[in-house]
């Protein structure tokens, strides 16, 4: 990876190097339907951010790292009580990119990408609160799984540990995937209709609403759709990184 990595950067990769930006995978631990490990969004979100911080180097020569991916994300009611899946705070989470904020802004680094690959974490309200404390330092958040629409890649409508994940998962690391495992994924929706049109929003309880944890069904999973999609979602993420490494922001009013 170039020193591009810092699972496997040494010093002698970095010290001489200029880097214009870092990348952070941010996902979760917690119950994958029966077959992806508790750590898919992690993987998954790291991944996709090497693959897109090599593409843009090979595109445009600029360097980015990847950090470790973080995995504490935040957990719904009827999740968390699963064992060992792990519910990180708003403080918490706040409190971890923050000190990286802080690390990287003092290191002449200022701009940030969060790849997010876990749906329960937001960033927002702590990005605009950073860019109060940090005038020069630019986040920028993204879900790798929305980039590009699944509709043309996948043929089940996914949510949690369906086709989507699980095939990228195929594609990545066939290793940690026992499809033969896999629950169907069947969910049951809210049964006020508001809440099921969006009128409001509140947490879903997920044992009322999936019994094998998954919501999407996972059994058309293959990791040549895996690999199609990633191949798209890092074209994307690598123009992201191009793009605002390379140009303002702005063009003047
Ligand atoms: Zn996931």
């Amino acid at each position: 990876m170039n020193g591009m990595d810092i699972l496997s950067a040494v010093y002698n990769d970095t010290k001489d190097q200029t880097y214009r930006y870092a990348v952070l995978p941010w996902g979760a631990t917690e119950p994958h339907n029966y077959h992806l490990p508790y750590l898919t969004d992690c993987y998954l979100s790291y991944y996709v951010s090497l693959d897109a911080v090599e593409k843009a180097y090979k595109r445009a020569d600029i360097k980015g790292m990847v950090l470790p991916p973080v995995p504490f994300g935040s957990q719904n009611p009827g999740q968390f009580d699963l064992p060992f899946c792990i519910h990180a705070r708003y403080e918490t989470q706040k409190a971890i990119l923050t000190d990286i904020v802080s690390a990287l802004n003092s290191q002449g680094i200022n701009k940030l990408f969060i790849v997010n690959g876990h749906g329960g974490n937001s960033f927002k309200n702590m990005i605009r609160d950073l860019a109060l404390d940090y005038p020069d330092f630019l986040i920028f958040s993204t879900e790798w799984f929305k980039i590009i629409p699944p509709g043309d890649f996948f043929e089940e409508v996914d949510d949690h540990a369906g086709e989507l994940e699980t095939s990228v998962m195929m594609h990545y690391r066939p290793d940690l995937v026992n499809l033969s495992l896999a629950g169907d994924g069947k969910y049951m929706p809210f049964n006020i209709k508001s809440l099921r049109d969006g009128v409001a929003w509140t947490p879903r309880d997920w044992s009322k609403v999936s019994v094998d944890t998954g919501i999407g069904d996972p059994r058309k999973s293959t990791a040549i759709k895996g690999e199609k999609y990633a191949e798209a979602v890092t074209d994307k993420l690598s123009e992201l990184f191009v793009e605002v490494v390379s140009d303002n922001l702005y063009s003047g009013l």
